[in-house]
């Protein structure tokens, strides 16, 4: 089968490398000048910074898509685990290690005068057993909807799964303590969600984290760029870079190859849209006698949260910084209604910082953090700029992180680089800016994606954070795969028939 993918996303890269594995004839097209998607990076004078994902989860979902292509993740990547995972700061002053360690973390969770060990154990107990429920049905094909999720669970199993609570209710349940709450909660912003509103089996984001680990690969992330890149030449895939796709040709609603901005066409069998789907249905499929229908559907897939990013370069090291860092808001549920309902920036919102110099000396000259500052923000409506709220925005954000410990930052900035939504959604297609595609929520879609196979043009297919299963390294990594296996099903049932 001829196929043509459409971004170099890490969701394009898992298909064409799935499909590449199982023979098939895969070109990909990329409007950038590298490989990679979200997944980026930005140099300069030492300092070393992956400008999208920093934290590295589940990377089974690594070693499955290497093992497919018969070959081992460990010959092309080094990963590492983070510790402690997490370091958290809240305004008043007090701080919390998350550690895998369970003696540690125990400790640590004890002095905010929870029940300590019962609560952690049987809220990890629960986080496990909704991420191995997961794992059977969610992660293992191309869902589309409660139906499909149904054939691969019994009813006891869903109901297990507690469809009608929230993130935020579930962690209610097993720490009383707010600080703890908010902690637990905020994992559920991995995926751009918030826990008032994210069906409550995302809480197995605590077992992913403390589970499974958090994890780093040596170099940085966009070494999985780079691995990705190599196992492509090495299967014969073309790449081509600085090639934007300006349509999706179709023919009787069948997907028959792409057009370039330059007016090259490259046919094919099917289609692989890594471009959110979304925002191809807007560009690549404007002219679609059933554009008209698929956009009506689209409030039912709001994008996810966008983000500001600062890459700092300092000229000194912030000691009390750990790997990765949560700078905490005050009032957490005010900080998630401003975000996800009112859209609007948090006064007061909780600030992310990664320092990939902690794990790894080659990040930063010696002396120095390299500060990955990510804040999340609303994604921007039709129309709308962040253009007019970064100065005051920025303000904002280094005001808070002086005050809350990381003393005169603003005069050790000696480099510094900054992503809006504005970019986020000029540089790689996110509708929105959106970081992690579709959200995630109880009401709207039930944390359901849009489908991998579209369900309106025959041979064309979406991965990627706006569809199943959703946003992240790890699962826009599933996403791939998935597609990959559902592409390949269909080819043999066609030529059985
Ligand atoms: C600031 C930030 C922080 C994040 N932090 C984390 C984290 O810590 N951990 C984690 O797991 N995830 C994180 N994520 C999310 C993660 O990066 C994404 O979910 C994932 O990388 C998205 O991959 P994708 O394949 O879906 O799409 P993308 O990376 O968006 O790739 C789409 C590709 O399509 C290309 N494209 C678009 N339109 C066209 C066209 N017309 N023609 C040709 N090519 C086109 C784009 O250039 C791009 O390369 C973060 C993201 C951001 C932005």
């Amino acid at each position: 089968m001829k196929v043509v993918i459409i971004g170099a996303g890490l969701a394009g890269l898992a298909t064409a490398i799935s499909l590449a594995a199982k023979k098939h004839d895969v070109t990909i097209l990329e409007q950038g000048p590298r490989v990679g998607g979200k997944l980026n990076l930005r140099e300069h004078e030492g300092f070393q910074f992956d400008t999208g994902p920093s934290i590295l989860t589940m990377p089974w979902v690594l070693e499955k898509l290497y093992q497919e292509a018969g070959r081992n993740l460990a010959d092309y990547l080094t990963l590492v685990r983070v510790k402690p995972e997490w370091r958290g700061f809240w305004p008043d002053g007090s701080t919390i290690d998350m550690d895998a360690d369970f003696v540690k973390m125990h400790d640590a969770i004890t002095t905010f005068g929870a029940n300590g060990q019962q609560d952690l154990l049987a809220y990890l107990d629960h986080a496990k057993k909704l991420y191995d429920l997961t794992e059977k049905g969610f992660y293992s094909s191309t869902i589309r909807h409660l139906g499909d999720l149904r054939k691969k669970h019994s009813l006891r199993e869903l109901l297990a799964m507690n469809p009608t609570r929230s993130v935020h209710q579930n962690t209610q349940r097993y720490f009383r303590d707010e600080k703890l709450q908010q902690l637990f909660d905020f994992l559920v912003m991995y995926v751009g969600s918030s826990p008032y509103d994210a069906p409550a089996v995302l809480s197995q984001l605590g077992h992913v984290q403390l589970g499974l680990g958090v994890w780093y690969v040596e170099g940085g992330l966009y070494q999985i760029a780079r691995a990705h890149e190599k196992l492509l030449q090495e299967l014969g895939v073309t790449i081509h870079l600085n090639t934007k796709i300006a349509k999706i040709e179709t023919k009787n609603d069948q997907a028959v190859g792409v057009l370039t901005e330059e007016g090259e066409h490259y046919a094919a069998d099917a289609v692989v849209c890594n471009l959110e789907a979304i925002t191809a249905w807007r560009t690549l499929l404007k002219d679609h006698p059933k554009r008209e229908a698929v956009v009506a559907t689209e409030s039912k897939f709001s994008p996810s949260v966008s983000g500001l990013v600062f890459l700092l370069g300092v000229d000194r090291q912030y000691e009390q910084l750990a790997h990765h860092n949560f700078f905490f808001s005050k009032e957490p549920q005010k900080e998630f209604d401003q975000v996800f309902h009112d859209q609007v920036p948090a006064d007061d919102p909780t600030i992310y910082i990664g320092v990939s110099a902690r794990s790894d000396p080659t990040q930063a000259p010696q002396g120095k953090d390299n500060l990955f500052v990510l804040t999340h923000v609303p994604p921007l409506l039709p129309g709308e700029t962040f253009s007019t709220m970064e100065k005051r925005y920025r303000e904002i954000v280094m005001k808070k992180l002086m005050r809350m410990g990381l003393t005169d930052l603003d005069q050790h900035v000696q480099w510094s680089y900054t992503f809006t939504p504005d970019d986020l959604h000029a540089l790689y297609g996110a509708n929105g800016g959106s970081i992690y595609g579709v959200v995630s929520d109880r009401k709207k879609n039930g944390g359901f994606k849009i489908a991998n196979e579209s369900p309106d043009i025959e041979h064309l297919y979406f991965v990627g954070g706006s569809t199943h299963p959703g946003g992240g390294v790890p699962m826009v990594t599933l996403s791939g795969l998935l597609t990959a296996q559902t592409m390949q099903d269909r080819l043999e049932t066609a030529v059985r028939r």
